[in-house]
């Protein structure tokens, strides 16, 4: 009979778990201890390529594969630690040979490709400061991230660079260099571009790696917020420390791991486990290029003999409504322990899992700020469905609630709903949003980094998600601020006022829904509503831009003039409006 936790017993593990109950206790775990393992003295030098590549890239390490990259069609491609180490190096010494130096900014805007891997560890090992964006923004987007983030190089494809790029150069000033992979069939990159793959041919594959601090600025994640322009997150290279410890710890990665992380790397999952924290672990990554789709997926974790996968609750729901049938015509004995994050996972979903694939999901939660996972269900411990699960060891996790005087207090009594906070400084804790030094200091009380979910712990220890804090919309696992869909929908002449929430949906967690007024002289039609979704879609790729627009006479407002997307959500879902007492009169 299903009871309401998944019950777990070390001794059915396939194998030993790296984590188990009388470890939670703490003591065993020091970062200092980390710092040890991976070779780092204090004071040192640390560079997150070299620990993730070079580390591995000697003697019979080196000939284990590193990424195997599965195109959408055709033979896989398998990188070992050693080549990696030498195109890695080929890179930087391409960047190198750009006068591209530590702390300047290269961003990569690709697919799964190897280039844009390959790209990110050689900048690393440059000391420059790696950006990664989302290869489905539309122009807009882009365009906002590369100023805020001052990219000086942009690695990306031809393609890209044709459809979302080209026509911005210009008024991107700090855009120095783009490298562009080239077309197989050898057309030429594009005017103002340089080929990458003749860029890497004339490369050395011998490098220094830069020697980085451990509190050198290492990668840049953009994310957003309710209002404003997206911020920046400054990760440092003593990230790898959280990268590793975690990567043991939440994903319980052993040395002879098959990996699949299915995160695109244009997002922070695809940047700290798609691509560091397995490398740091010297484990095999599998790489899918394509998109999801369902048989396809099973048919990886067959083949590749996948052991541990991370994967995200979207994509669960589309595998459970594939139906089990499905399932059924693959087998995977490998596969051995299954996480999920970005999103609230719902029970059913783990159950799922348990029933039909075999293995429970276990959910985790972290965010672009903590640059590494925080609390976890873990391999060794029992799951309650819908829980978030435990922090794990180095993080110190607790409610806090917001008094009217403004002092932000702990909540000590369990099951009482708060604003999740975190205790103390961690390695991967972000130490900036650039240029934004007042949003950075809005997100800390005394010592206590203040994540913006609601949540709450139960008597035992475990997280449970409740919500967020803001009006930020998870879609298919990705964050989008509301502020920059409407302002885009703002710049179409008909559009008078925006106002954009998350509406919630089975499958994809939330769809992008936007209300707008219109200005005198135009008429809400179907006619026009296509056209603005085209609109949308254009300038901010189909991935951000909203599905649904609803025509409004006039947007619910605060006195102050905010528009009130909470009054929206409400309505939109029948629910009660709650505290009304701000709206605009008329509203
Ligand atoms: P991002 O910074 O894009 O990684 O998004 C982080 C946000 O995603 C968190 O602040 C949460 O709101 C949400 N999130 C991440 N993991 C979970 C989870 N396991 N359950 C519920 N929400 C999650």
């Amino acid at each position: 009979m299903r009871t309401d936790v998944i019950r777990k017993s070390v001794a059915a593990l396939r194998v030993e778990p790296n984590l188990k109950a009388g470890d939670m206790a703490g003591a065993s775990f020091s970062w200092a201890g980390i710092r040890d393992e991976l070779g780092v003295s204090p004071g040192s030098p640390m560079n997150i390529g070299q620990l993730a590549v070079d580390r591995h890239a000697h003697g019979d390490a080196g000939t284990r594969t590193a990424f195997r990259f599965l195109p959408v069609e055709g033979a896989p491609r398998d990188v070992s630690y050693a080549e990696l180490a030498r195109l890695s190096n080929r890179f930087a010494n391409a960047l190198r040979s750009l006068g591209v130096g530590r702390g300047e900014r290269v961003f990569v805007l690709a697919g799964r490709i190897p280039e844009l891997y390959v790209a990110v560890l050689g900048a690393l090992k440059n000391g420059s400061v790696v950006s990664p964006l989302f290869s489905a923004f539309g122009p807009d987007p882009i365009a906002t991230r590369i100023r805020i983030g001052e990219c000086r190089v942009m690695v990306t494809t031809a393609g890209i660079f044709a459809r979302k790029l080209a026509a911005l150069r210009e008024s991107l000033p700090s855009l120095q260099h783009v490298l562009v992979v080239p077309e197989p069939d050898g057309t030429p990159v594009p005017a103002g571009t340089l080929d990458l793959a003749e860029l890497m041919a004339a490369a050395s594959d011998e490098f220094t790696v830069v020697p980085t601090g451990p509190e050198d600025p290492a990668l840049l994640h953009f994310t957003s917020g309710t209002t404003g322009t997206p911020k920046g997150a400054l990760h440092v290279h003593e990230a790898a420390l959280t990268h590793f410890a975690t990567g043991r710890h939440a994903l319980d990665l052993h040395a002879d791991d098959i990996f699949w992380c299915t995160a695109d790397p244009g997002w922070v999952t695809g940047m700290s486990y798609g691509i560091l924290a397995p490398l740091l672990h010297g484990v095999t990554s599998i790489v899918d290029e394509a998109d999801f789709d369902a048989e396809r997926w099973y048919r990886i974790l067959e083949a590749q003999r996948v052991s541990v996968w991370y994967t995200a609750p979207t994509a669960i729901r589309m595998l459970m409504k594939a139906g089990p049938e499905l399932r059924r015509r693959f087998d995977f004995p490998q596969l051995r322990f299954v996480a999920s994050v970005g999103e609230p996972l719902n029970p059913e979903a783990v159950w799922w899992g348990e029933e039909v694939l075999g293995l429970p999901i276990h959910d985790n939660w972290w965010q672009t700020e903590t640059g590494g996972i925080m609390i976890a269900n873990l391999a060794a411990f029992d799951i309650k469905p819908g829980s978030m699960g435990l922090p794990l060891p180095g993080v110190d996790a607790l409610i806090v609630r917001h008094a009217d005087d403004g002092q932000v207090e702990i909540v000590q009594q369990p099951d009482t709903v708060g604003e999740l906070a975190l205790r103390g400084r961690w390695p991967s804790l972000f130490r900036a949003y650039l240029g934004q030094d007042e949003r950075y200091r809005k997100c800390f009380a005394g010592d206590l980094y203040l994540t913006g979910d609601l949540a709450r712990r139960d008597a035992d220890g475990h997280f449970w998600f409740v919500g967020r804090s803001d009006d930020v919309i998870k879609s298919s696992g990705h964050l989008i601020g509301p502020f920059e869909i409407e302002s885009v929908l703002l710049e179409h002449p008909a559009v008078a006022e925006a106002g954009v929430i998350g509406k919630p949906d089975p499958t994809v967690g939330e769809v992008v829904k936007a209300f707008v007024s219109l200005k005198p002289g135009f008429e809400p039609d179907d006619a026009l509503r296509r056209q603005l979704l085209g609109h949308a879609r254009k300038r901010l790729g189909a991935a951000v831009a909203p599905k649904e627009i609803a025509f409004l006479p006039t947007l619910p407002r605060t006195r102050s003039g905010k528009i009130m997307r909470r009054l929206l959500k409400a309505r939109e879902l029948g629910l009660p409006e709650g505290d009304t007492s701000t709206l605009e009169a008329g509203a």
